[in-house]
């Protein structure tokens, strides 16, 4: 990937002026349509104001409504300043980083991850070919039950295409009726899926895909293509990665880290920099 270093981020987004004016061409490229005109028309920078006005009517846009940054009291340029900080470094940082680094407090810092973090969601696009599926835990060190079901644990079910992409759901349980949607929701039919001897996957072929089983229990870990290597390579990845920078992930934010980390992965051989490629994915949510 491209280097996208600090001197390329400050001569792209100087000021909080050049951040807003970057947002608005993304959101609102040439003409707005105006509500108040009923139709597209010029919109103009109002000096001082963090909003544009139409040029027939004075009808005011704000182009941070809707987005992450709508009504945030942090300036624009922090918050891209955040974003880059995100994607220059190769497994993240923390809040108190964060913190550190913007100058803000850390109840902010934590929200504007929370927020940037919102956007970085698993991708449309469907898994094929040979793809990995396993399934890992979160939560309590307590001793007990091994793996599946364990009390007081967090699920977290992963799919990877070799070679390609990964998606990762936090899952409230590791039943066939839980999973199942998910991988038909992924995974295109026909795939050949490895997975280990969990019997909740023994159904796949019934669902229409090729099947074939790692004897983890045998302890045979890689017999040719049949391994699970891929899915628990992105584990340990997503576990150090948390437990090196996050520490404790609260049960209710763990999708927001483990799609960081998703995001990551996937985009780790790109051409574009994460920095440009996470920019892109602002958008304006209207509700
Ligand atoms: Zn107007």
């Amino acid at each position: 990937m491209e280097k996208y270093t600090i001197q390329d981020f400050n001569r792209l987004f100087p000021d909080d002026d050049t951040c807003l004016e970057w947002l608005r061409k993304k959101l609102y490229p040439g003409k707005i349509f105006c509500p108040d005109c009923k139709k597209p028309t010029k919109f103009y920078r109002i000096k001082g104001r963090k909003v544009y006005g139409c040029d027939l009517c004075g009808h005011q846009l704000s182009p941070t409504a809707n987005t992450i940054f709508d009504h945030s009291p942090t300036p624009l340029k922090l918050w891209f300043y955040a974003i880059y900080l995100m994607s220059s470094t190769r497994c993240g940082i923390s809040a108190k980083q964060l913190q550190r680094e913007l100058g803000v407090t850390y109840k902010t810092a934590w929200r504007m991850f929370h927020q940037i973090r919102s956007m970085l969601g698993n991708g449309s696009g469907l898994l094929s070919g040979e793809v990995e599926m396993d399934e890992t835990y979160f939560g309590s060190r307590k001793p007990g039950k091994r793996g599946r079901g364990a009390a007081g644990k967090t699920s977290v079910f992963g799919m990877v295409q070799r070679k390609g992409n990964v998606k990762a759901i936090v899952t409230g349980d590791l039943k066939r009726t839980t999973l199942y949607p998910i991988v038909k929701e992924h995974i295109l039919p026909k795939s050949m899926i490895y997975t280990d001897e969990y019997y909740a996957y023994r159904g796949l072929p019934q669902e229409g895909y090729g099947h074939k089983r790692v004897r983890h229990a045998a302890k045979i870990y890689v017999s040719g293509d049949v391994h699970t290597n891929t899915i628990e390579g992105f584990w340990s990845l997503l576990k150090g990665g948390i437990s090196g920078v996050y520490k404790a992930v609260g049960k209710e934010y763990l999708q927001n880290y483990v799609n960081e980390y998703a995001f990551r992965y996937n985009h780790r051989k790109d051409e574009i920099p994460m920095f440009i490629t996470i920019l892109d994915r602002i958008r304006s949510q209207q509700c």
